[in-house]
C-alpha cells in the first residue's frame, strides 16, 4: 500500500489535476463564482485526502495529524474494518466518514452540556445550533455546498484509486515472476 507520504502527493497531485476541470466546468455554468467554487472544491479534496483519509481505519500517521483530537477516530477505528468497502469505496465512504465526524461533534455538545449541568451551568442547545446552520448552509448555498462534498468525495477516491492501483499492480506482478 502507498505509505501516507505517497498518499500526500497523489491528493495534492488530484487536486491541482482537477481544479483547471472544476475551474472549465463551472465557467460554463457559473462564470462569476467559478475562482471561490474551484477554491472550496480544492480545498475540501486537500483536506479530505490528508486530514480525513481512508486509512483513518487503521491506526496510522493520519490519527496523529489530529493530535489532541485523535480520540475522534478511535471508534471510527474500531468499528470499521480496515480497507473494506466502509472506509475505501469512492462515494459511501466519504460520505460515512462525514456523518460520523457530524456525530461526534453532536454527541461532543451533548456531553459537555450534561456535564455542566451536573455543576448547575445549563448552556444553550449547540448541537441544535450547529445542524440549523448546517442545514442553512446548505439551502442557501447549494452550489459551494455540492462543491464541498464533490471535492471531499474527490479527495477521498484519489486515495481509494491508488490503494486498487498498487493493490493489482502487486498481483500482477507476481503473477509475472511466477
Ligand atoms: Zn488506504
Amino acid at each position: 500500500m502507498p505509505d501516507a507520504t505517497t498518499h500526500d502527493r497523489i491528493t495534492l497531485i488530484s487536486g491541482i489535476a482537477l481544479a483547471p476541470l472544476v475551474y472549465g466546468g463551472l465557467t460554463v455554468v457559473a462564470a462569476d463564482a467559478a475562482a471561490l467554487g474551484t477554491s472550496l472544491f480544492t480545498i475540501a479534496h486537500m483536506v479530505s485526502g490528508v486530514l480525513f483519509s481512508p486509512d483513518l481505519d487503521i491506526d496510522s500517521a493520519i490519527h496523529r495529524r489530529w493530535g489532541i483530537l485523535s480520540w475522534i477516530w478511535r471508534p471510527y477505528m474500531w468499528i470499521i474494518p480496515h480497507r473494506h468497502f466502509w472506509s475505501h469505496s469512492l462515494v459511501v465512504a466519504p460520505l460515512l466518514k462525514l456523518i460520523y465526524f457530524y456525530g461526534v461533534l453532536v454527541g461532543a455538545f451533548l456531553g459537555v452540556s450534561w456535564c455542566l449541568a451536573q455543576l448547575g451551568v445549563v448552556v444553550r442547545d449547540y448541537h441544535v445550533i450547529m445542524t440549523r446552520a448546517i442545514i442553512e448552509g446548505i439551502a442557501g448555498n447549494p452550489h459551494q455546498a455540492g462543491l464541498l462534498i464533490g471535492g471531499f468525495i474527490t479527495g477521498n477516491a484519489a486515495h481509494t484509486i491508488a490503494d486498487w492501483a498498487s493493490t493489482t499492480g502487486k498481483r500482477l506482478w507476481r503473477r509475472w515472476q511466477r
